[in-house]
Parts: C-alpha cells; sequence; structure tokens
C-alpha cells in the first residue's frame, strides 16, 4: 500500500472521550472511529490487525478439527423463548420485531441457533464429536460500553461450539481447545493467564477465561505464590483457619447506635472488633412473572461477601439486585439494622444463606431490625437461615488452597471456555442414537474468543510514549518503508525498487511515498506501531539504507540487496 493513496489520518491530541491507552492510540492511528456509543467502523489499520488474530484463530483452530460456518445475526425469538434466555439474558439482549410484529435478537452469542442447526442435521453417534465455529458480529447492550474495542455493543467474536454423547469426549475436546487458545494467545504476542472461572448457576462443569494481564483489566484475579492456580475473584477460593470460639453463649442484649449503619461505625462505636460484629445483604432476583424472589447473605464483619457466590449457591437465574427501600418497608426490615432474627416478621419470606464464618462466631453484634440499634452478645441459635456455604471474596493475601499466598492482579478477558454439559440440549430437546440405536441428549462445550477486544488488549500490553508497539504477527504492516525526501532522485528510485520488490516476495509493507517531512513519516510510523522501519535516505546512493525496530531493540544500515532476506529473518524471529 502506498501511503499517499491510503485511508489513514492521524491525530496528534488525545481524545478527550478515551480513558484507556488502547482506545486512545486506536483513535489516534486511525485505526477506528466511533459511529455512536459502543459501535465503530474499522477503519483500514484496524480491519487489517483483527484479519490478522483472526486468520491465527481460523489457522489453530482448523488444526483441531473445528470447522468453520457463518450464522446469521439475526435470530427468531421463539428459540430464546425455548432456551428461557428471552427471559434471563435480561437487557443486555437486542429485541426487534419484522413487519409482523414477529419478536428477533441481534445475536450476543449462539448457543440457540448452532442447537437448533444440529438437531436439524446430526442423527447418529456416528457424526461425533463434532466442533463447528465461526467469527462474526456480536451485539450486547451493556451497561456500560466503554474503552472502544474492549467492551462493544457492537463486536466480533470467534464463538465455537462442541457436540459430544460421553464426558469423557467433551473432557477431551475441552483441552484441545484449551491447547489450541495458548498457542493462539502466544502467536498474538500477549502476556496471558488461563484462570478458572465461575460456570454460573449452571455449575457443576469447568471454565477458564483467558486473561492478559494489564492494570487496565475490567477483571481482578487472584493467583497463588506457589503453584499455578489462578482464578477468577468471581470464583476464587481461600483458606480461612475458622477457630470455634469457645466462649458461653450470654443472653442477646439491644444498645442504641444511633445513625451507625456500617460495621465500622458500628465496631468503633461499641469498642468491638469487626470480627465479633455480623453484616447482612439484602437481595432480590426478578422473575419471568415480575415478581420478586428475597434473599439474605450474612457474612462476618470483617470479611466481603462475593455477589456470584451468592448468586449461585441460591441457583438463581439472573444476577441479583439489592432490595429496594420500598422492598424494605413491604417487608417490614429496616435497612442498615437488619439480621435475620427468627422472631421477624416475614422472615419465611426470604431466604437466608449464611456464610461458614458466621457457624464459629459467638456473642457477636448485629443489627436488631429496630431503628438505630443493635444486638450485643447475639448467638447463631437467634438467627435463622436456610443454607450455608462459602459466599466470600477471597481476598489479596489470603492463604491459597496450596498452600501458598494469593496475589491481585488485573486482567482482560479475551477468551472463556466453558462445559456446558446439557443445558441447550435438554432445554431444546437434542439428541442423537447412540451405538445401541437408543437416543441420548447430547453434551455441549463452547468456547469464546473477543477478536476486537483482543486487539485492544495488545495495545494495553505494547505501547510507549509514541504510539503502539505491535507483536509483528498482528501489526497492520510488518515493513514501513520511508522515502526520506522525495525530492531526492536516486533515493526515490530505490524505494520504488524496493518498494516492487517487496510487494513481489508478499512482504506485507505500506510504502510511505508522501511528500512530508521526515520527521513527520517517523512519528506516524510510530503511532501506528509499525514494527520494522526501512527507510531510503542520503545513503541511498551509496547502496544502503536505514533500518529501525519499532521496539527499539535495534537501529542501522544495511545493503539495499539484503532488504528482503534481512526482513524475512525479522518476521521470524
Ligand atoms: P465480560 O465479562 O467481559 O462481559 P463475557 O463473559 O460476557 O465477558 P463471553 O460471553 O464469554 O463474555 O464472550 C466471549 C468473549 O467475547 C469474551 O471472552 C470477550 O473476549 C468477548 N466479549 C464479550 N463481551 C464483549 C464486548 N462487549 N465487547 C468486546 N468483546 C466482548
Ligand atoms: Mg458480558
Amino acid at each position: 500500500m502506498r501511503f499517499s493513496k491510503s485511508f489513514i489520518k492521524t491525530y496528534k491530541e488525545v481524545p478527550k472521550e478515551a480513558e484507556t491507552i488502547s482506545h486512545q492510540l486506536m483513535l489516534r492511528a486511525s485505526m477506528i472511529r466511533q459511529l455512536t456509543r459502543g459501535v465503530y467502523t474499522y477503519l483500514p489499520l484496524g480491519l487489517k490487525v483483527l484479519k490478522k488474530i483472526e486468520n491465527i484463530v481460523r489457522e489453530e483452530l482448523n488444526r483441531i478439527d473445528a470447522q468453520e460456518i457463518l450464522m446469521p445475526v439475526l435470530q427468531p425469538a421463539d428459540l430464546w423463548q425455548e432456551s428461557g434466555r428471552w427471559f434471563s439474558y435480561g437487557a443486555e439482549l437486542m429485541r426487534l420485531h419484522d413487519r409482523n410484529n414477529r419478536d428477533f435478537v441481534l445475536g450476543p452469542t449462539h448457543e440457540e441457533v448452532i442447537v437448533d442447526l444440529f438437531r436439524n442435521t446430526v442423527t447418529s453417534y456416528k457424526d461425533l464429536p463434532l466442533n463447528i465455529y465461526q467469527i462474526q458480529t456480536k451485539f450486547r447492550d451493556e451497561r456500560r460500553p466503554r474503552f472502544g474495542l474492549m467492551r462493544g455493543r457492537e463486536f466480533i467474536m470467534k464463538d465455537a461450539y462442541s457436540f459430544h454423547l460421553t464426558q469423557e469426549c467433551l473432557d477431551k475436546e475441552y483441552n484441545n481447545v484449551k491447547e489450541a487458545y495458548c498457542r493462539i494467545f502466544e502467536r498474538c504476542g500477549l502476556d496471558f493467564r488461563a484462570v478458572d472461572a465461575d460456570t454460573g448457576s449452571i455449575g457443576g462443569s469447568e471454565s477458564h477465561e483467558f486473561m492478559v494481564l494489564a492494570s487496565s483489566g475490567e477483571d481482578d484475579i487472584l493467583y497463588s505464590d506457589k503453584s499455578d492456580y489462578a482464578a477468577n475473584v468471581e470464583k476464587a477460593v481461600s483458606v480461612l483457619d475458622f477457630v470455634m470460639d469457645e466462649s458461653t453463649e450470654l443472653e442477646k442484649e439491644l444498645v442504641a447506635t444511633p445513625d451507625m449503619k456500617t460495621i465500622e461505625e458500628v465496631s468503633s462505636f461499641l469498642n468491638v472488633d469487626p470480627s465479633k460484629t455480623i453484616k447482612s445483604v439484602l437481595l432480590k432476583e426478578e422473575q419471568e412473572d415480575k415478581s420478586f424472589v428475597y434473599y439474605v447473605a450474612v457474612i462476618r464483619g470483617d470479611l466481603e461477601i462475593n455477589d456470584v457466590k451468592v448468586k449461585n449457591i441460591f441457583g438463581a437465574k439472573i444476577d441479583l439486585e439489592m432490595m429496594t427501600d420500598k422492598d424494605l418497608e413491604e417487608l417490614g426490615f429496616v435497612g442498615g439494622y437488619f439480621s435475620p432474627l427468627k422472631d421477624i416478621p416475614n422472615l419465611g419470606k426470604v431466604k437466608v444463606v449464611i456464610d461458614e464464618s458466621v457457624k464459629y462466631m459467638k456473642n457477636f453484634v448485629g443489627g436488631a431490625n429496630v431503628e438505630g440499634h443493635h444486638y450485643k452478645n447475639m448467638n447463631l441459635s437467634d438467627i435463622h437461615f436456610d443454607l450455608s456455604g462459602d459466599i466470600r471474596k477471597a481476598q489479596k493475601g489470603d492463604k491459597a488452597l496450596d498452600g501458598g499466598t494469593l496475589d491481585i492482579a488485573r486482567g482482560i478477558e479475551v477468551g472463556h471456555i466453558f462445559k456446558l454439559g446439557k443445558k441447550y440440549s435438554t432445554a431444546m430437546n437434542t439428541k442423537v442414537l447412540n451405538d445401541k440405536g437408543v437416543a441420548e441428549t447430547v453434551i455441549m462445550g463452547c468456547y469464546g474468543i473477543g477478536i476486537s477486544r483482543v486487539a485492544a488488549a495488545a495495545i494495553e500490553q505494547n505501547f510507549d510514549d509514541f504510539g503502539i508497539i505491535w507483536p509483528k504477527s498482528i501489526a497492520p504492516y510488518l515493513v514501513d518503508l520511508i522515502l526520506l525526501n522525495t525530492k531526492d532522485e536516486v533515493a526515490r528510485e530505490v524505494s520504488e525498487k524496493i518498494y516492487a520488490d517487496m510487494l513481489a516476495n508478499n512482504i506485507d509493507v505500506i510504502y510511505d511515498d508522501r511528500n512530508e517531512k521526515a520527521g513527520f513519516k517517523f512519528k506516524d510510523a510510530d503511532l501506528i506501531g509499525i514494527p520494522l522501519k526501512i527507510i531510503v535516505g542520503k545513503g541511498a546512493a551509496e547502496g544502503l539504507v536505514e533500518v529501525k525496530h519499532r521496539d527499539g531493540s535495534y537501529s542501522g544500515e544495511i545493503k539495499i540487496e539484503d532488504v528482503i532476506s534481512y526482513i524475512k529473518e525479522f518476521e521470524k524471529n
């Protein structure tokens, strides 16, 4: 590509609306342009990067015999009603209807469509296992679209789905995909980790997220210093050595704690350690008929509740919300002063879970369900609960299961693999005949990669004050051939010849033949982040050109006749 003919328009100024470095640099380097919130046009440079990432993904998935198809974006609502997600997917689902008032969705993911395809085409165990993928635009009406391509409302995903009759077969394919993902992210030049992830209300099965380590990441990862244990904080487990408090149980005593609602306020006012208090979180889950199911989660005052663990322990379908003042009033619960005391009216209308930590406590402080009052010397026998378990958020510094210590890092989720089991095949009645001729429900896996998010994540890990430093494998161009001075006839002739040679050798080059100052061209090259500059200047008359690596690892002169072999070598290493 000749720069002079390209559709590239770079900017010096940092765009105000862009908070993260990848968003700023993608806008400045002419890779993307926003159309509306969370919706972007991919400009030539951005699209080239996406195509390179896609091709790496394709190569590695084809290698494990996954096959590419392309499913429709527009999906009939009937399928989503059948799977139950027309309701449970909630407000993120982009819904629309046609001229006959039939409901449709713009696909945020394709389980429903692939299951429908599968049940209409595959009938026998002989066709299994099967792994099918596509690379396509997805739509999600995100609550907070932000950070450019990182969290869009329209974005490009690779999604794959596998079908099996036995768990062993799924386990094997899951591992194949996991290994393929590691090769993909390595080839993309990313520093990443595969971490244990939450499997949501489906429960039981395994799931891993692929996290690119970067301070701008939206996920917290806890990892052990002793083994390769790493998990999303939503899922992470730590060990607390609980010791039973052996004190004698005292009679509970009402104490005034005016305007003191937080654990810190109450414990300092009553002069007790936060670990001698309990706190209750009041939650609710909306049902399909718009009614609510109410929940209470209770934990030792110095610990934090993990919302995802609470959701899972109750088997809730959708994310839980906080009860509102109106809910509290209707139930007769006193916000800020609540504990699930046995004698509270309406307690039968809520389900209560206590964290295991609470079971070891005696004579603790908890809300009295009376405005401005707590009880001292509350005991387990004073409270009602339906369930108990680990609902605790693991923290940096906690002991890990392997005996090591947990540390925390930020990650960007670029991929997610998941043993789905029979969730969709049961809901959508999808069976094949086994080797005995009996119809059996199929077992599924699903595997996603955020193609457009990978591009943003790569920048978060690779930049400097001057711009992007693309990993070679996904750079928009590998080489920037720069003609320093367009009036220098010798140099022009030489660079035209080198350019022709590069094209003949399939080298991915952009040729900066613009009638601009050298400094201007260098700035663009650095901003766009092209890994190798070949600079044709005065030295051309003596048969020499300059080379410069974008990552600063080398710069020097080489002979013109060595340019092609130099680039081939550069590309390999
Ligand atoms: P997140 O927790 O970040 O919302 P998710 O769990 O909803 O992600 P999946 O449904 O597993 O994501 O989708 C597969 C992949 O698609 C993710 O790993 C991520 O890389 C990408 N992805 C998901 N949502 C977006 C988005 N709004 N914009 C860009 N990429 C996305
Ligand atoms: Mg999401």
